[in-house]
């Protein structure tokens, strides 16, 4: 969509730069994809504990949480997944603007609409972290009940069931929750915001 022509962008006299030197770390978007129950939220919560631990300032932005205010509105069809995660994108890069390390939990079964956030970022400011689980393991967990809804008949369109979930092709980050307990999935992503220089400014 083109820019309406009376909305101007005000620049800000604060520069992202200058609010990632007060806070002393990088600010970026740390984007959990995977299907429904593989880990995304129970890993991103206990990232952000261990993060806020080390002083790192950073935010949560959860798929359920979103869905009760920012986009109650939209359902869960293609166009409207589209839309949530578009919205979701525009909320995030605000975050990194603000020098926020923000963590997203969001299933974006789609990778042209998680491309599309890539896009909107700076070179390195979109981490994206596939949250790999098979579909087996997601359905013995249950860990809302849905793909017991899914098996009575009482949801359809359902990520990984009857709607497609297009894996990552070259994610900056695979944690396989099969195998991997939710500490060494943190560990791992520590390690890489660690590796990269995330956790500070130079
Ligand atoms: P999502 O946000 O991807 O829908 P959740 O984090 O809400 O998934 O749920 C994952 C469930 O699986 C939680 O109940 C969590 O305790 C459980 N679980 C069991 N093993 C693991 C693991 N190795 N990694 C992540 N979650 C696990």
């Amino acid at each position: 969509m083109d820019e309406p022509e009376n909305i101007k962008w005000h620049h800000s006299k604060v520069a992202k730069e200058q609010r990632r030197d007060l806070n002393n770390h990088k600010s970026a978007v740390v984007w959990f994809t995977g299907l429904s129950g593989s880990g995304k939220s129970t890993i991103s919560v206990e990232l952000e504990k261990e993060l806020h631990q080390l002083g790192i300032r950073t935010y949560h932005l959860d798929g359920d949480n979103v869905r009760h205010g920012l986009n109650k509105d939209l359902g869960f069809g293609p166009d409207d997944r589209k839309e949530n995660i578009r919205r979701i994108g525009e909320v995030s890069k605000l975050m990194v603007e603000a020098g926020l390390l923000t963590l997203a939990a969001f299933i974006s079964p789609y990778c042209a609409d998680r491309d599309e956030i890539r896009k909107m970022m700076e070179n390195g400011e979109f981490i994206e972290v596939f949250v790999d689980a098979s579909i087996e393991t997601c359905k013995s967990r249950d860990p809302k009940g849905l793909y017991k809804k899914v098996r009575a008949g009482e949801i359809t369109g359902f990520t990984g069931i009857d709607a497609p979930y297009e894996a990552p092709v070259n994610p900056e980050i695979t944690v396989n929750t099969d195998q991997k307990s939710v500490e060494e999935s943190v560990q791992t992503i520590m390690s890489y915001l660690k590796t990269k220089g995330y956790l500070i400014n130079d």
